[in-house]
């Protein structure tokens, strides 16, 4: 009977392996961005987003196809020395990303705790400015560091929630935790008096873009007690292309054609669309109260800071 039985379901298969990395952080130039230097403790990322503009990251090792990215996962081996080297040369008050390219708290994380291992070495610094960008709330884990971390330096988590509609998360993201866990952990993070803001990107033409959906996803925000509130369009990269087209195609046949048009010459939306999603959040935020951008805070114990003297001896 056993032999004859149907295929139900095949479950996804992903490959872990083991990454001997030349450096863990990269210089970003891009006047853009408002830091100077990433962390990406993972290569390929298992959430799987249909919109995920870093696919192409995995054609610099030679691996063409985009599924590869979701599927091959490369975590960086952990050495603490070379990290402690590297992290020294930066100036302390330049801005640090972690998890500019790839989820630092995707399932790999849980095993093999690389972005674990370097909070740690976060904790011991002072005087850092560290941005960490998620969708994962695996990263309560962590509240311990965090909380450390951001008694002494400047510290930010943003949670990255595009819809708190858990059906379309589920065909956006279709292996990232789910919207509701994302606003828990906001709630979590700001309880333990963290910044922690959350970042409704990307919004993607005529799927999770509309007024209402933005208000949800602010009002949510806002529940949780969201230090900021911000967001922004898609860019569709051709590798982005390969995976987004056919997602649409099943799951929003009436807008294949307008994608195909919008995207196929420039991976990026026009300004007046970037104008009107940037109105929209704007009007969310104020009726929600919300901050557009992670207020600048002064840690208790920031470097070069005379500490007070409670006795006189
Ligand atoms: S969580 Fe970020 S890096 Fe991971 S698949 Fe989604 S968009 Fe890409």
């Amino acid at each position: 009977m056993a032999a004859e039985s149907p295929l139900l379901e095949a479950k996804r298969r992903v490959e872990y392996f083991d990454l001997g990395a030349r450096s863990y952080i990269a210089r970003c130039d891009s006047p853009r961005m408002p830091f100077k230097h990433t962390i990406n403790p993972y290569r390929g990322c298992e959430f799987a987003c249909k919109y995920c503009y870093a696919r192409y990251t995995h054609g610099f090792m030679e691996l063409r196809d985009p599924r590869d990215f979701e599927e091959k996962i490369f975590a960086k081996r952990w050495n603490p020395v070379a990290f402690r080297e590297e992290l020294a040369k930066i100036p302390a008050r330049e801005m640090i990303a972690i998890g500019t390219t790839t989820d630092p708290y995707q399932p790999a994380e849980r095993r093999y705790e690389v972005t674990r291992s370097i909070l740690r070495v976060f904790a011991g610094e002072r005087g850092r400015k560290l941005g960490i960008t998620t969708k994962s709330d695996l990263v309560t884990r962590d509240l311990d560091l965090l909380r450390t971390i951001a008694r002494a330096n400047v510290l930010h988590i943003s949670m990255t929630i595009t819809t708190v509609n858990e059906q379309l998360a589920r065909k956006m993201e279709p292996y990232a935790p789910r919207p509701e866990l994302r606003v828990n952990a906001v709630r979590a993070l700001v309880r333990a008096g963290l910044s922690a803001g959350v970042f409704m990107a990307p919004a993607l033409p005529f799927i999770n873009d509309s007024e209402f959906e933005i208000d949800r996803v602010a009002c949510s925000a806002a529940d949780a007690g969201a230090s900021y509130f911000g967001g922004g369009g898609v860019f569709l990269r051709q590798e982005a292309q390969a995976m987004m087209f056919p997602w649409i195609d099943e799951n929003f046949p009436h807008l294949s054609g307008r994608y195909r048009t919008k995207f196929s010459n420039n991976a990026f939306l026009d300004d007046g669309y970037a104008q009107k999603i940037a109105a929209r959040m704007k009007s969310a935020r104020e009726l929600y109260r919300l901050p557009h951008r992670p207020y600048d805070y002064h840690p208790e114990q920031w470097e070069g800071e005379q500490q007070l003297a409670l006795f006189t001896l």
